[in-house]
Order: structure tokens, then sequence, then C-alpha cells
């Protein structure tokens, strides 16, 4: 919508409808603010597999995209703490997604599926380990009044 411009009170409206991709902007927005929001609630993660807790979206750091080797696409979450999943087998540092980590992978602690992995820093502190969770393994789900 470009004309009418006398009936638009805001100004900003005017400015984002000149493009598609000023939309696409406002949408992702929009989107951002929708999981910031949830970040204060008590929204937990469940296993999709077996419904158990995995993590608080709380420690959500960031979220990403990343092909395997096989070009397979995985969108995941970046957790600086997930009770719910444990790390199996040896550290890998080949085709690391995260530079200068190594990663293990990490399975649902109830019915070991994998969920994802988690990234080991070479440094000496702990501050660099993070667990990396797939997105659409994962269930989320209000916690409970209590
Ligand atoms: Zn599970």
């Amino acid at each position: 919508m470009t004309a009418g411009r006398d009936t638009l009170t805001d100004p900003q409206i005017s400015t984002v409808s000149e493009s598609a991709s000023s939309d696409m902007e406002l949408a992702r927005a929009r989107l951002e603010r929708q999981i910031s929001r949830s970040f204060d609630g008590n929204v937990l993660l469940l296993c999709k597999q077996c419904r158990s807790t995995v993590a608080a979206l709380r420690f959500c750091t960031g979220s990403s995209r990343h092909f395997n080797p096989s070009g397979y696409l995985f969108h995941i979450g970046e957790f600086s703490r997930a009770a719910g999943v444990k790390a199996v087998g040896e550290a890998c540092s080949a085709d690391s997604w995260f530079q200068g980590c190594a990663w293990r992978i990490a399975i649902c602690r109830q019915c070991q599926t994998q969920l994802g992995w988690r990234y080991e820093s070479a440094a000496t502190s702990d501050s660099g380990t993070f667990w990396g969770l797939i997105w659409n393994r994962l269930l989320k789900a209000r916690r409970p009044d209590s």
C-alpha cells in the first residue's frame, strides 16, 4: 500500500510497506519479540519422543542452522544448560559447526533418542561448552504453575 498517505498516522507504516524485504524484516522482528517474550516465562522443552523435560527455554542462548556433511539441514538451539540430555561417545573435532569446539552426541536421558550435540571448547574454561539441540526433536510446554 503506497497510496493513502494522508490517512496514515504512524510514519513507520509508510516506510516499511515500501518493499517486500521490509515486510520480511517486520515479520522477523515480530517473531523475535514472541520468542524473547517466552524466555522470561516458564517454557520448557520436552523430548518429542518420550515427553521428558530436556531444558528450559530461558537457557537458550541462540539459534542457528547447519548442514551436516551429507547435506541434511539441522536447525538447532544453543543452550547453556540442558539437564535432560547427556553426552555420549568420544569428542570429535572433525566437521564441527562451531569453530574451536569438538562435539559429542547428546541423547535424551530417558529414551536415548539423539536430540543434538554437546559442544566442548578446546579452551581451558568451560564457558565455551554448550548444547546444540535440534528444534524439531523437541516439544514446547508451559511449566505448570507451582
Ligand atoms: Zn526422550
